[in-house]
C-alpha cells in the first residue's frame, strides 16, 4: 500500500504503535502517534530521535479523524467512542499486524488461543531457526512484526496473536494458522458472550486458500463445536490426546505421533516440555515443521532440547528433595489445570491472587488426587477456601512470596513438589506476574 503523501494516524504508543509508525514512515506515509495515556519514556526517546509528531494524555480529533487510515493498539477496544467516530466517519481502522501484512510476502505461521501462544510459538520458532530458516519472532512475544517487516527481510515469520490483535485484521492472511485451544478469558471485551470471544479466535483462519493449513486441537469442544457448522477452505491438522489422527498430530500412550507427508513419532520422555497441555504445544509445533518438511532428526533435536520460557512450569530449583516450580504465568483456571495434571509428586499448591471470575470447583477432582496443601497467596482468599475447605486438610494464607516459599518448604517432604500456579492475576500483591514469579524463584533460592 503506498502511502506517499497520505496520513497515518497510529493509536497507543506501545511495542505495536512505534512498530507501526516506523514501518509507516519508512513507506513515505506522514505519520502521527497519539496516546491517550502517558507514554513510557523509553517509546517517547524512540518518537523523538526518529522525528514522529506525537502526542499524549489525549486524542485530537482534527487530526485523527481526517487521517486516511488509522492503525489502533490491541488495547483500544472497538467500542471506545473515538473508533466509533472513525467507522461511522468511514476510515479504515486497522492492527499493527494488518499494517505490517500489507508490506511483507514471507511466510507466515500465527499461533492463537486462550493458552500455550507464547510457548508454542518460541517452540516453533526454535525448530525452524535450528532447521536454518531465515525466521523472525514476534507479535505478542519479543519485537511487534511491523518493525520486523521495516527493519529485517525475514522469509519466514512466527507471529504469536491475540484475539484483541485478530480483531483487526481484514486481508491478512496466515499461511499456517494454529489454534490451540479456546477457554472463557477476556470476555469484558466480547460483550460477555463466548460465541463472540469463539468467532475473534477463529479470524486466524480468515482468507485462507486451499494451499494454506489450518493446524488445531481436536479435543477442544468450543474448536469442534465451530468447525461442525462452518466450512473452511484450508489443509486441516488437527491434534489429539486422545483419537488416531490420519492426517494430524496424536498422542498414543508414551508416544507422539505426526501424519503429515509421512510418518514422525517420538517419546514424550525425549521432549523437553513436560505436562499434557505440552505435549498439545509440541504437537502444534511438530506438525507445522512436517508442513515445512524440516528433516526429522532436525525436528526431534530441537523438541527435545528447547528450553522453555520463564514463569511456565519452570524448574527452579530442587532442596532437600523438594522440587520448586514456578508456574506464574498461569492465571486462569485452565492453564492451572494442566499445571496440576502434570504433577506426579504428592504437591503443596500455591494459589490466588486477583481472579477473572473463576470456578475453583473444576479443579475438584485433580486437587483431590494431587494436593496435600493448599497456600493462598492473594488479599481475598475466600474463595479459595470455601471450595477447598474439607478436601484439602492443610490451607494457609500467605502475604508475599517468602512466606509462601517457607510455608511451602515446611509442608513438602523429600519427593514432594511446592508448585507456585496461582490461577490468579498478581496484582494484589505484585506489579505483575513476571515479579510475582521472581520474588517466588529469589525465596526458593534463599532456602
Ligand atoms: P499464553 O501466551 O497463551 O498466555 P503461555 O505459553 O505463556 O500462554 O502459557 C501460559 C500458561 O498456560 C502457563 O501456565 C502454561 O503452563 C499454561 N499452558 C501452556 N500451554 C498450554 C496449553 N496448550 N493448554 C493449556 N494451558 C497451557
Amino acid at each position: 500500500m503506498n502511502g506517499i503523501g497520505k496520513h497515518i494516524a497510529i493509536l497507543g504508543a506501545g511495542e505495536s504503535g512505534i512498530g507501526a509508525a516506523i514501518l509507516a514512515m519508512k513507506k513515505g506515509w506522514n505519520v502521527f502517534v497519539s496516546d491517550f495515556g502517558t507514554i513510557p519514556e523509553m517509546y517517547k526517546g524512540v518518537l523523538e530521535e526518529k522525528g514522529f509528531e506525537w502526542e499524549e494524555m489525549k486524542h485530537t480529533e482534527s487530526r485523527i479523524l481526517t487521517a486516511d487510515l488509522v492503525v489502533k493498539s490491541p488495547g483500544i477496544p472497538d467500542t471506545a467512542d473515538l473508533i466509533k467516530k472513525l467507522n461511522e466517519a468511514g476510515i479504515k481502522v486497522i492492527s499493527e499486524i494488518e499494517f505490517a501484512g500489507y508490506y511483507t510476502d514471507a511466510f507466515k505461521i500465527c499461533i492463537t488461543g486462550s493458552n500455550g501462544k507464547t510457548t508454542t510459538s518460541m517452540l516453533t520458532y526454535h525448530i525452524l531457526k535450528k532447521a536454518g530458516f531465515n525466521v523472525g519472532l514476534a507479535g505478542n512475544v519479543g519485537d511487534s512484526f511491523a518493525k520486523l517487516v521495516a527493519e529485517e527481510s525475514y522469509d519466514y515469520y512466527v507471529l504469536e496473536l491475540s484475539s484483541f490483535q485478530l480483531d483487526g485484521m481484514r486481508d491478512f492472511k496466515a499461511d499456517i494458522a494454529i489454534l490451540l485451544n479456546i477457554t472463557p478469558d477476556h470476555l469484558d471485551r466480547y460483550e460477555h458472550k463466548m460465541e463472540n470471544y469463539i468467532n475473534s479466535k477463529f479470524r486466524i483462519i480468515k482468507n485462507q486458500t486451499a494451499d494454506d493449513w489450518f493446524i488445531y486441537n481436536k479435543d477442544d469442544k468450543n474448536i469442534t463445536g465451530w468447525l461442525e457448522t462452518s466450512s473452511i477452505s484450508a489443509k486441516e491438522a488437527p491434534f489429539s490426546l486422545s483419537d488416531k489422527l490420519e492426517q494430524g498430530g496424536y498422542l498414543n500412550k508414551e508416544q507422539i505421533t505426526i501424519n503429515i507427508k509421512d510418518q514422525f513419532t517420538m517419546s514424550i520422555h525425549e521432549l523437553a516440555l513436560k505436562g499434557k497441555h505440552n505435549v498439545q504445544n509440541s504437537l502444534a509445533s511438530g506438525i507445522t515443521s512436517r508442513i515445512l518438511e524440516i528433516r526429522k532428526e532436525s525436528i526431534r533435536e530441537s523438541l527435545s532440547d528447547f528450553v522453555n520460557v520463564e514463569h511456565r512450569l519452570e524448574f527452579v530449583a530442587k532442596v532437600h528433595g523438594i522440587e520448586f516450580i514456578n508456574d506464574s504465568k498461569a492465571t486462569n483456571i485452565n492453564s492451572t489445570w494442566f499445571a496440576l495434571e502434570s504433577m506426579e509428586n504428592p504437591t503443596v499448591w500455591i494459589v490466588g491472587g486477583v481472579d477473572k471470575g473463576n470456578d475453583y470447583a473444576e479443579l475438584l477432582d485433580l486437587v483431590k488426587d494431587k494436593v496435600k496443601a493448599i497456600i493462598c497467596l492473594g488479599k481475598d482468599n475466600k474463595k479459595i477456601k470455601d471450595t477447598f475447605t474439607g478436601v484439602v486438610e492443610n490451607i494457609v494464607e500467605a502475604n508475599n512470596a517468602m512466606e509462601a516459599v517457607a510455608y511451602g518448604y515446611r509442608l513438602a517432604k523429600k519427593d514432594e513438589t511446592v508448585l507456585l500456579s496461582p490461577a490468579c492475576a498478581s496484582f494484589d500483591l505484585f506489579e505483575n506476574y513476571e515479579e510475582r514469579g521472581n520474588e517466588f524463584k529469589k525465596a526458593v533460592r534463599a532456602l
